[in-house]
């Protein structure tokens, strides 16, 4: 834990990428730097796309440069506003600012004029074959491609059949652009890759401006270079695309950004594909894109996470070059880690018993102080009221314990927390022997701060049943009972593994104070874990979800 610890406060050595970086300000092949983040608006954000925040942001942040948000609406069909909003929600949430909200739909009309130009220099051409002749036309890795019949057409044609395209005047379909480079090309992408497309559809910004589109490879690269972004940061499977990042951008003579590739962002026991999210929210599978299960930013916030503990599992997870699949149980120790510090916390019984106090005044109550969080024992304090009719939970008593159990026991003696110290007497059961009271005394000069500090080796938590106020708990699971998501056997369906048990329900019995927390981030219940208060929370009826148990059983 140490080292992880000092690895978070900045001790670590550089990452690939500040290398990259450190080396490119030094040798001045950039002043500063510019990095984008670029959404699709056709989801919510998951904790992939966290990651990538974290790390174009953070590198910006780190070297005095500028992160625009852009997002990436090439596609008009699968693409609403309603994402683009809770997108600029949860990166702010994570404690981001971007320099420029941009949309690659901004650059549509200088995306045509460059389609153009590239035309005029006979390095595009139109296309008439339908997508499968194009698709058979490009060959496979072993073999070369074949030329498509169309391919020689001249500068005027195209120029023409371009802007007839731009005009409406073919279907979905009827014909593509497509750069003119090498059908024998060894990199796939290279033999005359796609341009742009007809989609006869309503673009959530552009309206119905254009009916052509630009693909992906001819969108993403002109946009970094308009936006002078200096590193353009984007996951591994992106790096056979990036000789043609490059080709595009010395071809049209603009501004050379330049693409770096890293690892992404797999985590146990979840899916990360916004086709899968979507569908376990279409099929409701989960409450929404913000159920606490999933692994959405939205509904991570929702469990109980807090965007420290995010950016620290971020920077924990680090910048790696290969694959890799992150243990869940990392992002639960990020968030214990965070929430140890500054949550507040407070009793909650679960699974209660009566414990009657006999020799208490009946109807006295008496308020103690208790910290809110024991590291800063003179910080502010909750008030905790104490009678003679208290819950606790069941565990903790044991009318036969083993060795060593320190908690209440027939004749034992255990500190009810914050409170006295209170001795078992008897034990009262019902017909079918289950224990329905616990008849104890207390020791009245065992009030904590008076007097002598008598110790017992057990404490336990309680809750005053007249003052106690009922929760609903939503108690969480992984959402897949499968670790390997990513290499489940072939022809199973990924639904197949969802985790019957992921949601469960409970009750809990809270002391008062919990109900005026305004903290903003999970309290914990002490003894047990770390909980938030869920929207759904009526004053009559409040709700709380399970962000992470207390124990830690995580091994670096
Ligand atoms: P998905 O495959 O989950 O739908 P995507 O890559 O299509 O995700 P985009 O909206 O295109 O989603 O991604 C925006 C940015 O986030 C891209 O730069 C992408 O590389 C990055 N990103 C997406 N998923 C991950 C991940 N799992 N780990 C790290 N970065 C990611
Ligand atoms: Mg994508």
């Amino acid at each position: 834990m140490e080292e992880a610890n000092k690895e978070v406060s900045g001790t670590r050595s550089l990452n690939f990428l500040e290398e990259i970086i450190e080396s490119d300000l030094a040798s001045g092949k950039c002043d500063s730097i510019m990095t984008r983040f670029p959404p699709e608006p056709n989801g919510y954000l998951h904790i992939g796309h966290a990651k990538s925040i974290c790390l174009n942001f953070g590198l910006a942040k780190k070297y005095g440069g500028k992160t625009n948000l852009r997002f990436d609406d090439t596609n008009p069909v699968k693409e609403d506003t309603e994402y683009v909003d809770s997108i600029k929600d949860d990166i702010r949430w994570l404690g981001f600012e971007w320099e420029n909200e941009r949309y690659a739909s901004d650059y549509f009309d200088q995306l045509y004029e460059w389609a153009e130009e590239l035309i005029r220099k006979g390095l595009a051409y139109v296309d008439d074959q339908t997508q499968e002749e194009i698709r058979a036309g490009r060959g496979t890795v072993q073999t070369p491609g074949i030329e498509s019949p169309y391919r020689n057409r001249s500068v005027e044609e195209n120029l023409k059949l371009f802007r007839e395209m731009r005009d409406g005047k073919y279907a979905d379909g009827e014909k593509v652009l497509r750069a003119k480079i090498d059908m024998a090309h060894p990199n796939m992408l290279f033999r005359d890759p796609l341009m742009y497309r007809i989609i006869h559809a309503h673009h959530h910004r552009t309206g119905d401006k254009w009916c052509i589109y630009p693909m992906y490879d001819f969108a993403h690269g002109q946009c970094d270079s308009i936006e002078h972004i200096t590193h353009s940061i984007c996951t591994l499977e992106f790096d056979v695309h990036r000789p043609l990042y490059d080709w595009f951008i010395e071809k049209l003579g603009i501004f050379p950004s330049h693409q770096y590739e890293f690892a992404r962002l797999n985590l146990t026991y979840t899916v990360m594909s916004k086709r899968k999210l979507l569908e376990l929210v279409k099929n409701h599978f989960v409450s929404g894109w913000d159920d606490p299960r999933m692994p959405t930013i939205c509904g991570i916030r929702r469990r109980g996470y807090t965007p420290e503990s995010i950016r620290m599992f971020a920077e924990k997870v680090g910048v790696a070059k290969r694959e890799q699949l992150i243990d869940l149980q990392l992002l639960e120790w990020c968030a214990r880690q965070d929430l140890n510090e500054r949550s507040n916390r407070y009793m909650v019984v679960q699974d209660p018993v009566k414990l009657t106090v006999t020799n208490w005044e009946p109807g006295k109550v008496e308020w103690f102080d208790a910290p809110l969080n024991p590291a800063d024992p003179e910080g502010p304090s909750r008030k905790v009221p104490f009678t003679g009719e208290v819950y606790i939970e069941r565990a903790d008593f044991m009318e036969e314990p083993p060795k060593k159990y320190f908690r209440l026991k027939p004749d034992g003696e255990v500190r009810l927390k914050y409170t006295y110290i209170v001795k078992c007497q008897e034990v009262v059961k019902d017909a079918e022997g289950n224990i329905t009271e616990i008849r104890c005394t207390y020791d009245p000069t065992s009030r904590p701060g008076a007097g002598e500090w008598r110790s017992v080796k057990g404490t336990i938590h309680w809750v005053s049943i007249m003052h106690a106020r009922e929760l609903e708990l939503r108690i969480y699971d992984k959402l897949f009972t499968e670790p390997q998501m990513g290499s489940i056997p072939e022809g199973k369906d990924y639904k197949e593994y969802l985790n019957p048990e992921s949601l469960t329900y409970g009750k809990g019995y809270a002391e008062p104070a919990l109900l005026e927390d305004n903290s903003g981030i999970a309290v914990q219940f002490e003894r047990v874990g770390y909980f938030f208060k869920d929207p759904d929370s009526t004053p009559d009826h409040p709700v709380f979800n399970k962000t992470v148990s207390l124990k830690d059983s995580f091994k670096f």
